[in-house]
């Protein structure tokens, strides 16, 4: 197992695994490992517990909260070289689950799935899928990101509007504790947090957990530890950002594969992009609802010299833009809803010629890459900006709303923005009212003003009954958010589970917790 040892050499040869893409710095570990497989990783947290070794878990560092970055003296462990796909099986309920370990990328899943059957893969169970048979349906937009720090996070993706966050995709998780004992659970161990519950481990420990009387909101959700009444036990893990325990292995559920048609359709005014969403969200076949506003297409149209793949101009007094995609199999063919489409479109002044269409696989791909250079470039921006002004960092939304308000309340953060004169990037997932509005500061004026109006953003949020992190997770920038989300109490019970399974609260320190 490769080892790194000694802040020096860490600083010089591995300083992009220092920070994530929030561009946020933290310290220097002493040591960072990269296991290559479970017993590897055992023993180096064997070693860290006899050693009381705070450690820090460190996926693909695509995070934008900072969870991954260490802090000084840390032991840093990279989970670089535990990346196969473990196994293809059936589970009990018909169900066709892949076994991978954490460090396997979503790139590879989706590249696994394509190929399946091929000699390039050697996977245990592969004959149950032909080439492009099943797919993974969480797909968040950075497919570089590790599936370990995926379901660290509960990270969702276009999709997620129809098949909902990776937990809805999880169905076991082995777990590795802080003093290196392991378990595993499988979906479907219900338990009551009104009463609290137990684990017992490989090696016959019993860990207690308190009950817990906060429940987490209705609206997507990454802030926090899940919490339901009744719940299933392997939910708490997910979306727990490296805190409670080290995930060794992960089972995932595929889904057959379906037909799907996309679209990119561009609108004058965002009232009428609102209504088309309203009106995509009623259809059964909608996978996903993706937005882009002015101030998107206009930075598109800034930094379209510099995009990796080129991207077409975009239609004449447009100035938004709605990216979705329709699920063939279910109910019938797309030309089925045509004519009712191209009807609304025509009542919301836009119509099937102000769509760029996907229909074969090569097309979607490009809209999706259309998608995903939209994020890239705002962080390419951001670490420009940084090069300018060091303190410079993303200052990034990823709230989520409740339906009924969410119009209104997207209108006010516009005109806290305008008002304070910041630029501003917005786009995100419309079906489910959870948009990003990445503001942009490239001096330390603007990130003072920046700073004050997200915290304003934040407590209008709260106000409303949202999330104030529906995907990223909150990691080390958002803790005090959380605790105005939750409040003293409540945030206080989700230490308490912490307590329960780390109490040298040796796992990732700062994140989720700023205090500990
Ligand atoms: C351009 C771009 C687009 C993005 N789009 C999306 C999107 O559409 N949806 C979305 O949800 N996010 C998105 N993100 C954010 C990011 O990709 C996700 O948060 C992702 O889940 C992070 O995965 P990672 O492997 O990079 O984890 P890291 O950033 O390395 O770590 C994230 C957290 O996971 C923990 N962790 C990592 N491995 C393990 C493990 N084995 N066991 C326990 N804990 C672990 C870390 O300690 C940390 O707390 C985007 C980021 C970028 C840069």
């Amino acid at each position: 197992m490769l080892t790194v040892d000694g802040q020096s050499s860490i600083k010089e040869s591995y300083s992009d695994l220092l920070i994530d893409e929030s561009k946020s710095t933290g310290g220097i570990p002493s040591k960072i490992f990269f296991p290559e497989n479970a017993d590897d990783l055992i023993s180096i947290i064997l070693k860290s517990s006899q050693l009381k070794q705070p450690l820090r878990l460190i996926g693909s560092h695509t995070g934008t909260t900072g969870g991954a970055i260490p802090n000084d003296n840390e032991w840093a462990i990279s989970f670089t070289r535990m990346y196969h796909i473990e196994s293809v099986a059936t589970n009990p309920e018909g169900e066709i689950i892949l076994k991978c370990e954490p460090g396997v990328t979503i790139s590879t899943i989706s590249e696994f799935l394509n190929d399946a059957g091929n000699s390039q893969y050697k996977v245990r169970g592969q004959e149950l899928l032909t080439p492009g048979s099943h797919f993974y349906p969480p797909d968040p937009t950075e497919t570089t990101a590790q599936l370990g720090g995926t379901v660290a996070t509960n990270a969702s993706g276009a999709r997620s509007f129809r098949f909902g966050a990776t937990r809805c995709s999880i169905y076991a998780l082995s777990i590795i504790t802080p003093n290196a004992e392991t378990f595993t659970l499988v979906r479907g161990n219900i338990v009551d947090p009104r009463k609290g519950f137990e684990i017992i481990t490989d090696q016959g420990s019993k860990i207690v957990f308190p009950p817990f009387s906060y429940r987490s909101p209705q609206t997507k959700n990454a802030s926090g530890y899940f919490s339901k009444a009744p719940m299933d036990l392997i939910d708490l893990f997910i979306g727990s950002e490296g805190t409670l325990g080290i995930f060794a292995s992960i089972t995932v559920k595929l889904q057959e594969s379906i037909n799907i048609v996309a679209g990119c359709t561009f609108f004058k005014t965002l009232e009428s992009a609102f209504l088309f969403a309203d009106f995509l969200r009623k259809e059964n076949d909608v996978l996903s609802i993706e937005f882009f506003d002015e101030s998107s297409l206009k930075f598109i149209d800034a930094y379209r010299e510099r995009m990796a793949k080129p991207i077409p101009e975009f239609p004449e007094n447009c100035t938004q833009a709605i990216l979705w995609e329709f699920a063939e199999k279910e109910t019938g063919s797309f030309q089925d809803k045509y004519e009712i489409w191209e009807s609304f479109l025509n009542s919301c002044d836009s119509s099937f010629d102000n769509t760029w269409s996907g229909m074969e696989s090569t097309e979607i791909e490009k809209l999706k890459r259309f998608r995903h250079a939209l994020p890239e470039s705002i962080n390419a921006a951001v670490s420009s900006f940084k090069n300018n002004c060091p303190l410079i960092r993303k200052i990034g939304t990823d709230t989520a709303l409740p339906a009924e308000c969410f119009s209104s309340v997207y209108k006010e953060y516009l005109r806290l923005i305008k008002k304070n004169s910041l630029n501003h990037a917005a786009f995100g997932h419309l079906g489910d009212c959870h948009i990003h509005i990445n503001l942009l500061p490239s001096n330390e004026g603007e990130l003072n003003t920046a700073l004050d109006v997200y915290d304003n953003m934040m407590e209008l949020t709260i106000k409303n009954g949202g999330t104030i992190s529906a995907e990223h997770g909150i990691g080390k920038l958002k803790c005090k958010y959380l605790e105005k989300m939750y409040g003293k109490a409540k945030i206080g019970e989700m230490r308490a589970i912490k307590q329960s399974i780390d109490p040298q609260w040796r796992l990732n320190r700062g994140a989720i917790f700023e205090k500990f």
